[in-house]
């Protein structure tokens, strides 16, 4: 007893101080992507994320936040450097390696890219197709297992009562409630949500950060979130990074985050433009 005692309290003595600080998930090394044009989107990025972290990245309209966010998933394949997840260097990954690789990265998007004229429950188990063979995706007949996984992924965001309703007959807040929903589903590693709250009202704006936040810490899941919003990045985050015309300018802890840090990522005075505003609502009471 004493010493599996021992154990268990140096095993909570390391959790303690590593936390989910220790385990890395994603490392860019000299990161660059230079678009047609000569476009310089990212200029040798390096950073490290570690397991379970909520990151958020914030800068100028063209600063770099989506390519940064879409190289993780090689929809932006880099022009110079290294991207590992779980020390695995995807830039090497063979089709059916990234197949896999990104079955485990949910996105999330501005516009919810739902499939509008389909039902809720439908564009959620569009999460599971990587999972299940491509002929029952085709016929509609997912596996009762994926259906369930389906609607607990609705209740985690609390509208499994719209399951049967089409996307589009949904307000901006529950058609992005489903988007999260839909990256649930594919049981994921990694959440990338990109400008998730863009186009919604404050309150719902703070209602979705607020569940993107409660799913990173109740599930683990490490997320990476772009905002230009600094409210809701100071309030949101836990760990900030800014981007500036591509070169990763700031990179810390929410908590060591003021106006003047803003500013120097931005290059220029902060403006009520830079703030979502709006006051916190309790969960549910938004669109
Ligand atoms: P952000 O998400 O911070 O607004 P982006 O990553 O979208 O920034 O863009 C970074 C820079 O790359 C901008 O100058 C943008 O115009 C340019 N850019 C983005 N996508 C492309 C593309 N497909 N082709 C050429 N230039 C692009
Ligand atoms: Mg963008």
């Amino acid at each position: 007893m004493g010493e599996r005692y021992a154990a268990a309290s140096f095993c909570s003595f390391i959790l303690q101080f590593n936390g989910k600080g220790m385990v890395k998930i994603l490392e860019f090394e000299n990161v660059s992507v230079v678009y047609p044009g000569n476009v310089q989107a990212l200029k040798k990025v390096s950073l490290t994320i570690n397991e379970g972290e909520f990151v958020v990245i914030v800068g100028l309209s063209g600063a770099g936040k989506s390519t940064l966010l879409r190289t993780v998933n090689r929809l932006v394949e880099p022009t110079e450097g290294k991207i590992r997840i779980d020390g695995k260097d995807i830039t090497k990954l063979n089709k059916k390696e990234l197949k896999k690789m990104r079955a485990r990265i949910g996105m999330i998007f501005q516009n919810f890219n739902l499939v509008n004229r389909s039902r809720v429950i439908r564009n959620v188990l569009a999460g599971r197709l990587s999972y299940v063979p491509t002929w029952r995706t085709l016929l509609g007949m997912f596996p009762v297992e994926d259906k369930e996984i389906a609607l607990s992924a609705l209740e985690r965001v609390r509208i499994s009562e719209k399951a049967n309703v089409r996307a589009d007959h949904l307000s901006g807040g529950q058609q992005q409630r489903v988007g999260i929903a839909r990256a649930l589903a594919q049981k994921p590693k990694i959440i990338l949500a990109d400008e998730p709250v863009a186009s919604l009202d404050p309150p719902t704006s703070h209602a979705v950060m607020k569940d993107l936040r409660r799913i990173n810490q109740e599930d683990n899941i490490t997320t990476l979130v772009n905002l230009h919003f600094i409210d809701l990045a100071q309030e949101y985050g836990e760990r900030i990074i800014g981007l500036r015309d591509g070169e990763l300018v700031f990179d810390g802890p929410a908590s060591e985050v003021d106006e003047s840090v803003f500013e120097e990522i931005y290059g220029r005075s902060i403006t009520d433009d830079d703030l979502r505003g709006g006051t916190k609502v309790a969960q549910g009471n938004e669109g």
